[in-house]
């Protein structure tokens, strides 16, 4: 595209978008003349294709522009959801927007390269825009979120920042070692709700894990249940096991299972039923007593595969 070349095509009598555009193709230029394993640093490489990024931003809700990519007839760009959005107006200049298509913007947005937004949490990964979006969804570097459930926790992260904001934040209970045993004691066992949920963090392996207790009604039966979730992703979850013993009063019932990742919802784990359940009637066999308390007492252990 030679300089001075206006992107959009259709664009402009308006001064003020002459001149926006005719900046954005001078960056464009210089972004094509740069190559970027030119520059080592990452804010180097970025910065060089800011100009252009912007362009590609929508001006009304600043996502991304996939195609296709719209236009006012006077130049203002847009994306397919707000076009759908504006009642055939542009939101810039308030003009009939009509129906045309920006292939210009479209075709520039082919020819960019771009590194993984989690390149700075190390993704090494390089993409043309239109898959990038697609990688970033699954990029095995983006953040975690909290897996604390039973609360609106909106906190993202890595690992050790999610171990930190567990202890700290949600006061969970941390515990050095591959084995572990608890008691579970409640004196009304015949309220049993979804918000009765208790978490307990376990770092062996160097690796941390988060075992969920939790009471909830499975359809109308009140059922208690217990599972483990691996505090990184799925290919590495599957390298370890787990094992639940749940029991008491000349009973007892064992589960073994592979933790799930917690890129899995607490509730979706939850909601296959991948853990040891335990019915309530079970439960109160396993109390003994006179059944008005129940008292769980459950044991496990994590090893590593192979
Ligand atoms: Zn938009
Ligand atoms: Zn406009
Ligand atoms: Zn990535
Ligand atoms: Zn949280």
């Amino acid at each position: 595209m030679a300089p001075g070349n206006t992107i959009c095509k259709e664009s402009s009598e308006s001064q003020a978008v002459e001149s926006e555009l005719t900046i954005a193709s001078d960056e464009l230029e210089s972004f094509h003349l740069s190559k970027p394993s030119f520059f080592p640093g990452v804010k180097v490489g970025m910065s060089s294709t800011n100009g252009v990024h912007e362009l590609l931003e929508c001006p009304v809700c600043t996502n991304s522009m996939y195609p296709p990519i719209h236009q006012c007839p006077n130049g203002h760009t847009l994306c397919s959801d707000c076009k759908l959005r504006v009642h055939n107006h542009c939101p810039t200049c308030r003009y009939e927007l009509g129906n045309i298509r920006c292939l210009a913007l479209e075709k520039v947005a082919e020819s960019l390269e771009l590194p993984c937004r989690y390149q700075i949490l190390g993704c090494p990964d390089i993409f043309p825009y239109y898959s990038k979006l697609k990688h970033e969804q699954q990029c095995r570097f983006r953040p975690y979120n909290c897996p604390y459930a039973g609360s609106e926790c909106h906190v993202t992260g890595d690992i050790p920042t999610l171990v930190t904001h567990l202890k700290n934040d949600h006061k969970v209970d941390m515990h050095d070692g591959c084995t572990f045993n608890h008691r579970y004691v409640k004196s009304n066992p015949q309220e049993v709700e979804n918000a009765t949920w208790m978490l307990t963090v376990f770092n062996c392996f160097g690796q941390h894990f988060c075992l969920h207790f939790e009471a909830f009604l499975l359809g109308m039966a009140p059922v208690y249940m217990a599972f483990l979730r691996f505090m990184g992703n799925d290919s590495e979850a599957k390298n370890f096991s787990y094992s639940l013993e749940v029991g008491g009063n000349g009973r007892k019932l064992i589960w073994q299972g592979v933790p799930r990742s917690i890129r899995d919802s607490h509730r979706k784990v939850r909601d296959s039923y991948d853990g040891l359940v335990v019915h309530r009637n079970m439960a109160l066999f396993f109390s003994g007593g006179n059944r008005q308390e129940l008292k769980l007492r459950v044991t496990g252990r994590i090893w590593k595969e192979q």
